[in-house]
Formats: C-alpha cells, structure tokens, sequence
C-alpha cells in the first residue's frame, strides 16, 4: 500500500471532460490499495474572475462583480450536472457553491462601499476558487463510488497574516494535519482539500501566492509522510523549456530538487517556487504528469543530482521585471552602500530577483518586479540621499522592459566554460547581455536582456538544452 498526495491544477479540473480524468487517476490508485490524498486549484480561470470582481467592485461596477459570479456559478454547474445525476447528493453540493457565490457577492457589496479591498478580504474572495471546486471534486468522487469529503486547507494549513502571499507556521500545520486529516485516510476516506489556501491562528483565510496550490501540495505529502507528490498538470512533465515559447521544448525524465527550485524561482510556471521547500528534506520525490495523458511517466523530481557533462538542461525566462543599477565614482571602496539599498528595497515591499555587482565596484544592478519599480526607486534615492548629495552616488537608474534568462543544470558547478558557452551563442546571434549572476546553488545562470531579443535567446540557448536532451536520448 502506497500513501499518495495528488494534486490537480486548474485545467485539470477546469472541464467536466478533465474531471472524468481525474476521476480515472484517483480511482485507479484506489483500486490498487493505495491511500490518496487529493489537493485541488480553483476550476481554470476562476481565481482571476474572482480577482476581477474585486476590481469591479472598487470601481462600483455591481453588474461586472455580478455577472462574474453568474460565469462562475455556470462553469461549476455545468460540472456538476455532468458529473452528478439528480439526488440529494447533487442538490447539496449545488447549494454549497451557491452559498459560497452568495459570500462573494456580499463581500464585494462591502468592497463596493468602502471602496477599496483590503489583502484580507480580497484573499477571502479569492479563496472561494479553491472551496468550491473542493467540495465539486468530492461530490464527483462520491458519485463514482469512492468514499470521499471536502476539506478547506484553513483547518490545517496555519499561517502568519501575511495575506496574498502567507507564509505557513510549520509546527502547528505539521500537528494539525497529522492529527486531523491522517485518521481520515486511515479510515478508508479520500479528503479532497482545498490548494492555495490556509488560514491565521484565529481562523481569517489567507493565500499562499498566485500558483501556491503546488506549495499546498507539498505541505500536505511532507505532513501525511507520503511515499509520493504528483502534481497533475496540462504538460507532460517539466520541459526544456516553456512549451508555449519554443514548441520544440522536450519533457525531462528527472531533475532534481535544485534544479528544479531555479527553474520555479526564474518563471518556469509549472511548479511554484516554494514547492520543494516541505518535502525537500524528507526527500520525497515528486512528479510532474500530465492529467491528458495520465500514461506519460512525467517528470520524476529528487534529492539527486545528475551531473550531466552536457550540463544545460533547461532554460526559462521573466518578463515584467525591472532593474535597477545605483553607481557613482564615489562608491569605491565604500562599505555599506549595497546593503542599505537592499533594505530599503525590502522595505519598499519587493523582492529581489537577482543581484550583479562590476568588479570595479563603481556600480551594481539588481531586478525587480516591474510594479514595484517607482516605489524602489524613491526608497533607494531616500536612503541614500546623503551620499546622492555628496556626488558619491551618481544616479538609481530604472531601466524598464527587462527579461531574466536562467539556464540550469546540476553539473554547472563543477564545469568551467558553460559560461562561456551561453554568452557566445547569444553573442553569435546578436544578443547584448545587460547583467550577469550565477544562483547561489551553482546549478543555473541568470543574466537580464533587452525584452525585445527574448524569443531569439531563448531559442539558441533552448538549443544547447536540446543538444543535452538529445545526447542522451
Ligand atoms: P496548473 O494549472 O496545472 O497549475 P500551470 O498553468 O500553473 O498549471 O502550469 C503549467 C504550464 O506551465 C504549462 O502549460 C506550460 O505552459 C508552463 N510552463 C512554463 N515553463 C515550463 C517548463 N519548463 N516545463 C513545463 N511547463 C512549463
Ligand atoms: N488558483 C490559484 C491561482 O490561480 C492557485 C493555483 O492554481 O495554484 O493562482
Ligand atoms: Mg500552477
């Protein structure tokens, strides 16, 4: 008997005809014994009408958060009168869905008064995504003869009240899903708990971040000591590159733990960032398979590190990012400057993406989200006004339209020349490199370019990638 957390992505769940897929996977494991746990994302497209209607309701707009919530409650219905032939059980899970719709129109009338939404009640709009497509998914499952309950991850997932972006309290979460939700598998039951969400010591909804059901996934395989994560997702695995910009993009059979946070942290979107985090050190493997192809072996994920000659692996790319370059003649030598600038950065709310320094001392450069730019600009300039005044500090510089390339691969570390190798394919087709750094885990290089030369970059290094795939296939 194998003990499995599965968890199902937005598209996964998004149609009725996904749904009797999942249904297929989740009972297939059953038949063979197995425990599953089951953690589900929002239907597709549901979390950013949910975001929208926020934005409607500021605006005053009634008939846009309204009609919204008329898309959502079809898109479930349509479901559900799919899945589930008329009965009692139909009936309640409708009238569930419909109650949650009810909270959401009502707190968008609040929204809708005052004007504007707090983080705490735009995460208990937005959590709904997630609560109604939990108690759908066990309806289904219970309709397909597989004992099975709704969940919402706030009874387990404690976290600080860091709303749309909160981080887990990891004791209490540990003891709580061990004590509450183990003797539900244990008894025979498959939970279908609810992604992305959790909830403050006194019960208020949280949000772990956009794309943050493959974190809740993780944090319920490492607390259940599952033998196995599986984050059932539209591709058949982690790939060379993102599909959608280079067709030719290939799935990898395994990368490890590492390499696999540098793609995720550098906008490979199809695991979280924070997704390795929980089971890392319990080594729990994971893969990445396709809910469309559930026959695909997918990607196997682990503590091991392959150490390819070939070493490039993958590429990914950011968009939206911004950097920021402070210099000044008058910096040399001087102690302290960088790091207040990353303090007032932190301060001004935004989170560094990379960080470069010239060897001359005379400049450095770092990235950041590109809606946080003004805001770190006028923090930076504030904290370092006396030395601005001084001349020491010429200019904070905002150079807009960036993209961050990351290639990775585990063998980087040990490998002189993969630098080399990188740069002078983008020198050969023509691409100018704005800033350099290599990851702190010594498996990926990142480097910023002009937005307008992202398509061909990615291409030529997705070839050194392929070159890797190829030689070993
Ligand atoms: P889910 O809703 O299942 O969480 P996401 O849309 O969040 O799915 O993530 C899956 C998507 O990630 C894929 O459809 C693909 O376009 C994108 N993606 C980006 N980079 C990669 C990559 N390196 N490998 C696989 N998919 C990637
Ligand atoms: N539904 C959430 C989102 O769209 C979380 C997730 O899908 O992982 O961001
Ligand atoms: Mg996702």
């Amino acid at each position: 008997m194998k003990r499995l957390t599965m968890k199902f992505g937005g598209t996964s769940v998004g149609s009725p005809e996904a749904l009797e897929k999942v249904v297929g996977i989740v009972s297939r494991e059953i038949a063979q014994g197995n425990q599953v746990a089951v953690v589900v994302s929002a239907m597709s497209g549901v979390t950013d009408m949910l975001l929208k209607s926020v934005k409607a309701a500021i605006a005053g707009d009634k008939w846009g958060y309204k009609s919204l919530s008329n898309d959502i409650r079809d898109k479930h219905e349509d479901a559900i009168h799919q899945h589930i032939a008329p009965s009692e059980r139909r009936n309640a899970v409708l009238s569930d869905i419909h109650t949650m719709l009810q909270h959401q129109q009502e707190l968008c009338e609040a929204i809708n008064i005052l004007e504007e939404a707090t983080p705490r009640i735009s995460d208990a709009v937005v959590s709904l995504g997630e609560r109604m497509s939990a108690r759908m998914v066990a309806a289904i499952l219970e309709e397909r003869g597989i004992r099975s309950l709704a969940f919402d991850a706030g009874l387990f997932v404690v976290t600080n009240a860091q709303y749309q972006n909160a981080e887990p309290l990891w004791d209490i979460t540990e003891q709580r899903i061990r004590e509450k939700l183990t003797p539900v598998l244990e008894a025979g039951i498959t939970p279908v708990i609810t992604g992305f969400i959790g909830a403050t010591p006194d019960g208020s909804v949280t949000t772990l971040g956009r794309g943050g059901s493959d974190f809740s996934g993780a944090i319920f395989a490492a607390n259940l000591d599952s033998d196995e994560l599986i984050i059932w997702t539209d591709v058949d695995g982690v790939m060379t590159t993102d599909p959608r910009v280079d067709k030719r993009a290939r799935v990898l059979p395994y990368v490890s733990y590492a390499e696999v946070g540098e793609l995720a942290f550098y906008g490979a979107k199809v695991l979280h960032p924070k997704t390795v985090q929980p089971i890392i050190n319990k080594a729990i493997p994971m893969r990445v398979r396709n809910t469309f192809n559930p026959d695909h072996p997918g990607t196997l994920i682990g503590a091991e590190m392959e150490t390819d000659p070939n070493i490039i692996k993958a590429v990914t790319s950011i968009r939206s990012v911004s950097m920021l370059t402070v210099s000044g003649k008058g910096m040399l030598g001087v102690p302290g400057i960088a790091g207040r600038t990353f303090l007032a950065t932190a301060k001004a709310g935004a989170s560094i993406l990379m960080i470069s320094q010239s060897s001359s001392e005379q400049s450095f450069c770092f990235t950041i989200p590109d809606d946080k730019a003004p805001q770190v600009k006028h923090a930076v300039e504030s904290e370092l006004a006396a030395e601005i005044a001084r001349q020491d500090v010429d200019s904070v510089d905002v150079w807009q339209d960036i993209i961050i390339i990351t290639v990775v691969g585990a063998g980087m570390r040990h490998r002189p020349g993969v630098a080399g190798r990188v740069f002078t394919t983008l020198g050969n087709h023509q691409v100018n490199v704005l800033a350099i750094a290599q990851g702190s885990s010594e498996c990926s290089i990142s480097f910023v370019i002009a937005e307008k030369d992202m398509a061909l970059a990615v291409r030529c290094l997705h070839d050194l990638a392929l070159e890797t795939f190829n030689g070993k296939a």
